[in-house]
């Protein structure tokens, strides 16, 4: 998988992709990570990226020139897809990281200030991409949230395949609670089950577990799960959380 982002702040990648598995995935060659400063695309003394919104207003506004030039000068790597992070976008989940999983190269476009010229966006993006209904200060962190999400699921970049298939969002539920030692932690004692190394019955409470969790934190999960008649039926004899998510 080809990544390439481009952002007006280069360096702000420098420690996610320093560390743990998205280091392991560049030098395994399992991803390429290109930075691409949309500055070195300006063809004025002051390398100037932004300028003052027509119909005025507040902040300033990402220019259409050295954007679009910046996007269209980067090589073509198959199937490729141009992303906008904006908070304006389609909200990313699982189902979408694995989408995007399946490109053999994702344009990251990072906005800064109020946001890009609307006719560059049009230009040099096939999608647009939230990560959630809040503002940030720039798309960069959201560029990070994606290729970390999307490089876990490359075959052989997790140790463990297994992993990858039991956790949240995989099967429409959440995942089951984890223990590990010690067996007591102040006076809380793991579930026997998990001591008892009977896998059938650890693979059958982890089951009822995640059902109950999701059903307890995010109800809304469930419509589209695949659960048992039985399940359906456990559950309608307990209530949902009324806390947040
Ligand atoms: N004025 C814009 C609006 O109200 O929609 C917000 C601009 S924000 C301050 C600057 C940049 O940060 C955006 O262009 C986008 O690239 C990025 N950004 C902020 N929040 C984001 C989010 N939730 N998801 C993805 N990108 C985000």
């Amino acid at each position: 998988m080809r990544f390439d982002i481009v952002t007006i702040f280069t360096r702000m990648f420098d420690s996610p992709l320093a560390e743990s598995i998205l280091k392991r995935a560049v030098e395994a060659g399992k991803i390429e990570v290109h930075r691409h400063d949309i500055r070195d695309h300006t063809t004025d003394a002051h390398r100037s990226v932004d300028d003052t919104p027509y119909g005025g207003g507040a902040g300033m506004v990402m220019r259409p020139e050295p954007l679009v030039r910046c996007v269209e000068s980067l090589p073509e790597a198959g199937k490729r897809c141009r992303i906008l992070m904006t908070p304006q976008g389609e909200t990313l989940t699982q189902d979408i990281v694995r989408e995007l999983a399946s490109f053999n190269q994702l344009v990251l476009i990072c906005g800064r200030y109020e946001g890009i010229d609307e006719r560059a966006i049009k230009l040099v993006c096939d999608r647009e991409l939230s990560i959630g209904d809040y503002v940030l200060a720039g798309g960069e962190i959201p560029a990070m949230v994606v290729i970390d999400a999307v490089t876990r699921l490359i075959p052989g970049v997790l140790g463990n395949e297994d992993s990858v298939r039991s956790e949240s969002f995989e099967d429409g539920l959440l995942e089951y609670p984890h223990y590990t030692r010690p067996e007591v932690f102040r006076d809380e004692k793991v579930p026997d089950v998990l001591l008892s190394g009977h896998h059938a019955e650890i693979a059958k409470w982890r089951r009822k577990e995640a059902v109950l969790r999701t059903f307890k934190r995010r109800p809304d999960m469930l419509k589209a799960a695949d659960l048992t008649e039985e399940e359906r039926r456990s559950l309608e004899l307990t209530k949902p959380m009324k806390t947040a998510k």
